[in-house]
């Protein structure tokens, strides 16, 4: 049995980053930037009106700051996505936001401050020289850096790379993953139940969920049975994937296959059982470059190890920098008691934010208890080692959402 620390730094040297594939930024969402990208043109690409108002010369409007009245003719308009019209001394140009300043003009006057009178504009009030103008590439300049390689892509940096005309790109290919889980008594849902001892397969759902969630397009290679020869059958389809999971069949009972059959199969066994609670028969193997996954079958076991164990691999191979994101720290509100303490404990907590992150365990925390999760937004590590934690100590936390992305 190692510890979970050994186990992440085992698992995560293991998985090797994928190459890249070039795909339409409509698809591009949750992918990770391959290669850095710079800018491809100035942003603004040209000096335009930040308001809707007048474009003038700053040197007309100076006798505003005495007080005395500034009236100018208006000699034409430029509407966004016009081109402009050049001004001369004693002329305004009326503009729109967006719209590209005419040349000769140097200051905005927002609408607001002026008074329209015929074919004349008079101002209300001084502005400084370049007041309400946006200038050529005051946001970035072409050849900058845009986005550098390892950023995830939210609809954020969708949006500067489609201000600059970006349509194709090379992202970080995802991994392939193949997923099925054993049991005699597991059934598919949907499928007709014979005997009141058959079970429902929550696992391959809530992984595939899970891995969905992450923008991966899982393969099921279906349910099972505690069968040796039958387990053969599945693992043997490895080499389509890069990683394959399976859920249950990893303990020590005789109906427990999959460790003899990954062995038969020649799979490299890096480590069996991981001192964490719960969760603690997983099995990791490799064959080649293809990783395999044997979970516990325990519905909440598989979950969290998948969590703690596969996320952060998924996210190696998908190019992420911050693999790991740190644990919060946060105030106990309720102590936790438990009667042995050999391993780290993951229970799902509820963490709040009043004056400072307050944390406290739900009920229920058994390794068949799924609905748990319903209410929980947080795992609360409890070292090895400790058997009482009272409220008003800080423990660690891990987000559910920031541990995804
Ligand atoms: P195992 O790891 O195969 O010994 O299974 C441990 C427990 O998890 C047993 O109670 C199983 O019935 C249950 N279990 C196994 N596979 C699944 C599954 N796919 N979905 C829900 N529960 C499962
Ligand atoms: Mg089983």
């Amino acid at each position: 049995m190692i510890d979970f620390e050994d186990a992440l730094r085992i698992v995560l040297s293991e998985a090797k980053v994928l190459g890249s594939e070039r795909i339409f930024i409509s698809e591009a969402l949750n992918r990770v930037v391959y290669k850095d990208i710079y800018a491809q043109l100035d942003i603004p690409s040209f000096d335009n009106a930040a308001m809707d108002g007048f474009a003038v010369i700053n040197e007309d409007l100076l006798p505003l700051k005495n007080a005395l009245p500034v009236k100018l003719k208006i000699v034409g308009q430029t509407p966004a996505g016009d081109i402009p019209t050049s001004i001369k001394r004693g002329e305004a140009v009326k503009i729109y936001t967006g719209a590209p300043i005419p040349e000769g003009a140097d200051t905005v006057i927002e609408l607001e401050l002026t008074k329209i009178n015929g074919d004349e504009v008079e101002f209300l009030a001084y502005r400084e020289k370049g007041a309400n103008i946006r200038k050529k590439g005051e946001d970035i300049k072409k050849g900058e850096l845009l986005l550098e390689s390892g950023k995830v892509l939210r609809g954020y940096e969708l949006g500067i790379l489609a201000s600059h005309n970006i349509v194709t790109l090379d992202v970080f290919r995802m991994p392939r993953v193949g997923i099925f889980v054993t049991g005699d008594e597991i059934l598919d849902v949907g499928q007709e139940k014979l005997k009141d001892s058959e079970i429902r397969s929550s696992n391959h759902i809530s992984i595939m969920g899970l891995l969905e969630s992450m923008g991966i397009k899982p393969t099921f290679l279906g349910i099972v049975k505690d069968d040796k020869e039958a387990i053969k059958e599945v693992l043997g389809r490895i080499d389509e994937f890069d990683i394959l999971i399976s859920t249950g069949g990893v303990s020590v009972s005789d109906k427990d296959f999959t460790k003899e059959a990954v062995k038969e199969l020649g799979f490299d066994v890096k480590f069996h059982k991981v001192a964490i609670k719960p969760g603690k028969p997983m099995l990791f193997a490799k064959k080649g470059d293809k990783l395999f996954f044997g979970l516990p079958g325990n519905p909440v076991s598989c979950v969290i190890n998948f969590d703690i164990l596969v996320r952060p691999v998924i996210k190696k191979m998908m190019g992420y920098k911050d693999i790991i994101k740190p644990f919060l720290r946060a105030k106990l509100i309720a102590p936790i008691k438990r009667k042995s303490s050999d391993r780290l404990e993951f229970l799902r907590g509820i963490l709040n934010l009043e004056q400072e992150l307050l944390v406290e365990a739900l009920p229920k925390q058994d390794s068949h208890m799924l609905t748990t999760f319903r209410s929980a937004n947080c795992y609360i590590l409890v070292p090895k080692g400790v058997n009482e934690i009272p409220a008003g100590e800080y423990v660690d936390v891990i987000m559910f959402s920031s541990y995804i992305r």
